[in-house]
């Protein structure tokens, strides 16, 4: 379009400041004469191309203040401006005009300074009086603390026809005042950051005359300071010359002081700052009260981290938009219970305090305690090997600090990382670390009772807990081929406990080792006792994934069973889905290295809760133990036919050495699955679980 046109846009507005821009790259697109007049602009080449933010207001980027996503098609947006680069305030009116199809800004704009002025000075005129009134309903009627408080001092400023105006709050107990609202007239530079943290002292000259006159006041800073004071440098720094100031009290107390420097209009007129001081106090005050109600309901009172409610909500906010990586710290405080119980919930206390205060060593502000004894730090986008830096550096002080005993577990993820996953992940190798201390704790004979674990193995010393074994059976030819042990545990009147009732538990407390280590090594005695009567069986042992992510197990494994002259392809590690849970690549470490030593792996109860089909792809199962709720549905339900014929087919295919179906009971279920290949079997219909004596008894009658 050429100019022209674009000014027959604009209708009869060619002698008005008129201009078009691209609402998309804010490309400016027209100018009308009379802007260009105003911009010192003498050709459309000038401005052509060029963005608007740099032609009209003089800025690098979009202006802050950009009314672009407020324009709606036929509707005008009124509004007042002050354009720096000019030094005019502007009366704008903006709206959409539609250009070959695409809507594009169109603003008009008024220069209204002098009216500002002349307003101006009639609202100087007004009295104190009224302005007080109008200080009072600014801060009253603003919701927002922080937007009343400004709007306070630019009336103040204004009054005063001051370069700022400002309010400071004392911290009395660290003898610090802060500058914590400013507000500065046009071109005057903020100070208010480098007006933090100063001791109070550098304003006792104020502080006494506050206490003796109720007011404070420079007329001219050359004349009436010591210019080697403290006082005098700090005002010289921000380029002061004069200054009013009055005191804000509470219960007689100076709690801060309100002022404003510069100023040029009722100059030795204090009446309005004294006035409005009490208001001032009084919204401080509630201020001070929602922000200590929003402190309490977000902290952690005992140790000022942050609290679980604070915890779940920034939970949500992950969740809903993950940041770009995320690292998460479980840290889990050992025998917090034993601290408690010996030495009292004071020092209980004073323990949690000093845990926290190391982990503040990492982070800031997103330290969260979520439990009695549980800490979550949260580093939002930070790079893998920052965050194992952090994680190494809390180890560490972890592991010099004499007092403090804590199990600590990290994961870090990018990508769309999944906040709750992580948990998890850094829960898990929390929870294995807590084995090996509970581990330490018993192997150094301490003192103290480590609540469940040194329980649990007077339990198993005892002879408490005792290994059952089921048979597994071939299905073709009905022969035991081998068995699965499985613990139970004695109640106070001899009855058996099933292991669904305690294992969880246990798995929840960190303890499963001592179980599924016991399991292991009742097996291999069993094992090596066969072997002296020629019996060749393989025995299945469940092992827990807790169990598995504790630091060097295969070696451990691999020990139990030399111990007792046990060839590893004797045993199988029963396994269950949620070991997929675990960190991959130490997943795919502990798995090779398993099968490298020559023990078989199964994989337990597939099919019963989500049946994750890839992890058939991507770790090497010899065996498959088809879940007993896909078995109870097989008599009569078609579809559960296909789901087990096919899967025994699937696992087949791949490659999977064997297939076996658990808890089989009726003949009708071994038909079919005998009919469908199903190599092996196990089940009450075979036999239930049973004492290694009756076990023995079942392969003495058929062998
Ligand atoms: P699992 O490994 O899937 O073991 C099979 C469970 O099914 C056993 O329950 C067994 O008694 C039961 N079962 C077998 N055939 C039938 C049947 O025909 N009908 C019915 N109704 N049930 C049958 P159990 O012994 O109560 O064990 C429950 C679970 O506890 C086990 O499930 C295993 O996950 C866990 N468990 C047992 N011993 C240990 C252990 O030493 N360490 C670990 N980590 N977990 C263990
Ligand atoms: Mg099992
Ligand atoms: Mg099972």
């Amino acid at each position: 379009m050429r100019y022209e046109e674009y000014d027959s846009l604009i209708m009869g507005e060619e002698n008005c400041i008129c201009y078009i821009t691209d609402l998309e790259n804010y490309d400016m697109i027209h100018l009308t004469k009379k802007g260009m007049e105003l911009y010192n602009i003498s050709s459309p080449e000038e401005y052509i191309g060029q963005k608007c933010y740099r032609i009209l207001q003089g800025l690098e980027e979009p202006c802050p203040f950009c009314t672009n996503k407020k324009l709606i098609p036929g509707e005008k947006y009124c509004w007042e401006h002050y354009n720096e680069k000019l030094n005019r305030w502007m009366g704008i009116e903006d709206s959409l005009v539609q250009i070959d199809g695409k809507y594009f800004r169109l603003e008009h704009a008024r220069d209204i300074t002098l009216q500002k002025e002349q307003w101006k000075r009639l609202s100087d005129q007004l009295t104190v009086e009224e302005i007080l009134v109008e200080c009072v309903q600014i801060l009253a009627s603003e919701d927002n603390y922080d937007t009343a408080f400004q709007r306070f001092l630019e009336r103040l400023g204004r009054y005063y026809r001051a370069n700022r105006a400002y309010i400071f709050e004392f911290e009395l107990d660290k003898g610090l005042i802060h500058n914590t609202y400013e507000w500065c007239a046009a071109n005057v530079t903020a100070e208010i950051d480098n007006l933090q943290n100063l001791p109070i002292d550098c304003i006792s000259n104020w502080l006494k005359k506050f206490k003796e006159t109720g007011e404070f006041f420079i007329t001219s800073l050359n004349q009436v300071i010591d210019k080697e004071s403290e006082e005098y440098k700090l005002l010289v720094a921000q380029g002061i010359n004069s200054l009013l100031a009055a005191p804000l009290y509470t219960d007689n107390q100076i709690v801060g002081f309100i002022g404003v420097d510069d100023p040029t209009n009722s100059t030795d007129d204090l009446t309005l700052l004294r006035a409005s001081s009490s208001f001032v106090i009084e919204e401080l005050k509630k201020r001070r009260l929602i922000k200590r109600l929003a402190y309490v309901s977000y902290t952690d009172l005992l140790t000022g981290v942050k609290n679980r409610n604070c915890y779940s909500e920034v939970l949500q906010k992950y969740t809903a938009k993950p940041p770009q990586s995320l690292g998460v710290i479980f840290a889990d405080v050992n025998g917090m219970k034993q601290i408690n119980d010996t030495y009292g919930h004071k020092y209980g206390d004073k323990m949690l305090t000093m845990v926290s205060d190391i982990l503040k060593t990492v982070s800031e502000d997103s330290i969260y305690r979520i439990g009695g004894d549980e800490f979550v730090i949260l580093f939002e986008n930070i790079e893998e090997d920052a965050f194992q830096q952090k994680s190494l550096e809390l180890k560490n002080t972890f592991d010099m600090d004499r007092e403090c005993d804590v199990s600590l577990g990290c994961a870090w993820m990018d990508q769309n990382p999944d906040v709750n996953q992580l948990i998890v992940l850094a829960d898990e190798q929390m929870y294995a670390r807590k084995q090996s201390y509970y581990k330490k704790v018993l192997e150094n004979g301490h003192q103290t009772r480590v609540g469940i674990a040194s329980e649990v193995l007077k339990e198993l010393k005892n002879h408490q807990f005792i290994v059952f074994y089921q048979p597994q059976i071939n299905i073709k030819t009905g022969k035991i081929t081998g068995a699965e042990a499985l613990i139970r545990k004695k109640g106070i009147n001899g009855e058996l406990i099933a292991p669904d009732r305690f294992i969880p538990y246990y798995e929840l407390e960190g303890v499963i080792r001592h179980i599924d280590l016991f399991v292991l090594e009742s097996v291999c005695q069993t094992l090596n006792n066969w072997k002296k009567n020629d019996i060749n069986l393989k025995i299945a042992v469940n092992f827990s994934r807790v169990t598995l992510l504790e630091p060097n197990i295969v070696e451990r494994i691999v020990g139990v069973c030399k111990k007792y002259n046990v060839e590893p392809s004797q045993i199988t590690l029963e396994v269950t889905e949620s070991i997929s849970k675990m960190e991959h690549r130490h997943l795919h470490y502990l798995i090779e290295s398993l099968i490298s030593h020559g023990f078989n792996l199964a994989l337990d109860d597939f099919g019963s809760k989500y049946s994750n089909l890839s992890i058939l792809n991507e770790l090497d199962f010899d065996t498959i133990k088809i879940d007993k709720s896909l078995v109870d549905q097989l008599e009569g339900c078609k579809k559960s036919q296909i789901i087990m014929r096919n899967t025994i087919r699937m696992c087949k295919e791949m490659d999977i050495l064997h297939t076996l179906a658990e808890g089989i009971e009726t003949s009708g279920q071994m038909e079919l699955l005998a009919d469908y290949d199903c190599e092996y079997g196990q089940g009450f219909y075979f036999s239930a679980p049973v004492s290694l004596d009756a076990f023995n008894q079942m392969l003495s009658e058929e062998y």
